[in-house]
């Protein structure tokens, strides 16, 4: 490592992986290859955790479930060419969600661009649309700069992503040592507070108001902004509706959670305070049929550019929740009356009579146990075993559209799902990460992954990746032979024998397939069920195994569908 001139040389692979260590990255995930082979190894040298995948999507889906739950970005690495275009997929998926991650990219020789070099590729000008900063270093020494802003970029203002690009001839090219100047870790950033008229004015507005509602984001979520919001829905005493990924910032079991009246509490609440949640087509955009053309908005959101979308609102509050709250119930209490919203207020009438009636329509669905299984039956059971502490990861059409009312969650960031850009083929790589957190941070907490059967296949072969590095997940697949819907068995074998490109549903996929068998050949253990004692048994014997991953391979009636819903989820007007 000697120069000529006797100086230490260091190589552009570990200038990046030791700028990475000091910047507190604790994770990489990634496929190996030309050029970045070098870059892993330097990775695992200076200390970061390397995690070797099956496919790049599915790494930057892990590298950004870190992100969510740490608040600090983990690395994915790729290739040049397709395996940055891989990754693309899970920087979309993060941009859209707020969530922190950096992509380290490796491209061909400088010296070989615009001459149709390996896997050549325009890749920091093509990252740009799914992140907020993309760039190469300009030199080896500049390499820790590029990385620090890429951090930073990551985690201020709001959260999002970071392309890194590095070309073969930077990563073995070397420099004098004393030339490179590392940066100091990158503080988390700043509280940002709300102008406090503003806040005396969303106080008034609460205060007045005679159907008030909190909206809980998973911004609230990523902001760690718990114990302030609990605090906010305690004193204050409004009613709260958790959006999927909010759920748990207050625990769904609170007597003040509006969730199983979600509609009617939108469509009717005349003050709405959203605490990290964009009024996207998630929250129906905020306009009416689904919400009150009269309803005034208070908006907490650390982006100001978001402040004012679609629905301009009566108070904005620019700035980071957890202190924008607490300004909140500062001033809440410094008024010489406590507030507490009237819990006999003809607003918690409706809002009751709602619950109480959309739970009855549920329990029915609940209750039926006929074989095949219905979505409803099945969640429920499986809701029953399910530790009050565990990861839940959730996706598919209907399996996570039901599972988001029947799994509650009592902690914060212990839901992820295909989020802000439904994106599914996400979860095995989120579980993934959030067993290897919890492996680190939590351990003995569990993590369980219920996916629909299409959902699974996107990232199926990561569960190799599970049984290499030993962790254990439990994974729940809802079996109902296709995406939406699919052929029974019977109705199968009525097209076995014609062109089948003609014949089979673009919906189905084949009937029963025996998915629990894949986790065998990966030393873990697979479970078929048909019914609901054999769910029992067999989420039993899974949760008590914390050694090794199991699949439920569970049968559910290939027609079975969600209760009927007044509105359809897409359009914004009735139907
Ligand atoms: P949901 O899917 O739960 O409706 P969204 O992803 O639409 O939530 O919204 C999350 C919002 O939270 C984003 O607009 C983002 O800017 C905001 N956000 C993220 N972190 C913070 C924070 N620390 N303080 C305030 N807002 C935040």
């Amino acid at each position: 490592r000697q120069g000529s001139g006797g100086q230490t040389k260091v190589d552009g692979a570990t200038i990046l992986a030791r700028a990475l260590k000091e910047q507190g990255v604790e994770y990489m995930f990634g496929i190996v290859g030309v050029p970045i082979i070098e870059v892993a190894m330097a990775a695992q040298a200076a200390g970061i955790k390397f995690i070797h995948m099956r496919n790049e999507q599915a790494a930057s889906y892990a590298a950004s479930a870190i992100g969510y739950l740490t608040k600090r970005p983990a690395v994915c690495l790729t290739v040049s060419g397709p395996g940055v275009i891989h990754a693309f997929a899970g920087m979309a998926n993060a941009q859209e969600n707020c969530w922190p991650l950096i992509v380290v990219g490796g491209s061909c020789d400088q010296d070989q661009e615009s001459m149709g070099g390996f896997q050549e590729c325009p890749q920091v000008e093509q990252a740009r649309p799914y992140c907020k900063y993309s760039a190469r270093p300009p030199s080896l020494d500049r390499i820790p700069f590029v990385v620090e802003k890429a951090v930073r970029q990551c985690i201020f203002g709001r959260p999002g992503v970071a392309y890194i690009d590095m070309s073969g001839d930077m990563i073995v090219g070397k420099v004098a040592e004393q030339s490179v100047r590392f940066l100091q870790n990158c503080p988390a950033p700043p509280a940002m507070y709300a102008s406090p008229a503003n806040v005396s004015k969303a106080v008034d507005l609460l205060t007045r108001a005679k159907k008030p509602l909190i909206i809980v984001g998973k911004g609230a979520a990523y902001a760690g902004s718990e114990w302030v919001v609990r605090d906010l829905v305690d004193t204050t005493r409004l009613p709260f509706l958790p959006t999927p990924m909010g759920k748990g910032v207050v625990p769904d079991s609170h007597p003040l959670c509006v969730s199983p009246a979600r509609s009617k509490a939108l469509q009717e609440a005349d003050v709405v305070l959203l605490l990290g949640a964009r009024l996207n087509w998630m929250l129906h955009f905020g306009i009416p049929p689904r919400f009150n053309p009269n309803v005034q908005t208070i908006q907490v959101d650390i982006s100001l550019e978001e402040i004012g979308n679609n629905v301009f609102p009566a108070v904005l509050l620019p700035g980071d929740i957890s202190a924008v709250v607490q300004q909140l119930l500062d001033e809440f209490r410094r008024r010489p009356q406590q507030f507490q919203f009237d819990s006999s207020a003809p607003w918690w009438k409706t809002l009751n009579t709602k619950i109480s009636e959309n739970q009855k329509n549920v329990e029915g669905m609940c209750n039926d146990h006929s074989v095949p299984l219905n979505y409803y039956a099945a969640l429920a059971e499986v809701q029953k075993a399910l530790p009050k502490d565990c990861i839940i990861v959730n996706e598919g059409g209907n399996t996570m559209d039901i599972g988001r009312t029947m799994l509650p969650n009592q902690l914060p960031r212990h839901r992820l799902d295909a989020g802000t850009f439904g994106t599914m083929g996400v979860g095995i790589g989120f579980a993934l990460a959030a067993a290897l957190w919890c492996r680190d941070y939590a351990p003995g907490k569990r993590v369980v992954c219920i996916e629909g059967d299409s959902a699974f296949g996107f990232s199926g072969m990561e569960i190799e990746t599970l049984a290499r590095y030993q962790l254990p997940v439990v994974i729940i697949i809802f079996n109902n032979n296709g995406i939406f819907f699919g052929l029974r068995s019977e109705m199968w074998e009525d097209v076995a024998d014609s062109d089948r490109t003609l014949t089979v549903p673009p919906t189905g996929l084949a009937p029963e397939t025996r998915y629990e068998k894949l986790i065998e050949a990966f030393g873990g253990t697979g479970y078929l069920v048909h019914s609901i004692p054999q769910l029992r048994s067999s989420l039993q014997a899974a949760m008590s195994d914390t050694k090794r991953s199991s699949i439920i391979n569970v049968m559910i009636d290939p027609m079975a569908q969600r209760k009927p819903q007044e509105f359809f989820w897409l359009t914004k007007s009735n139907l």
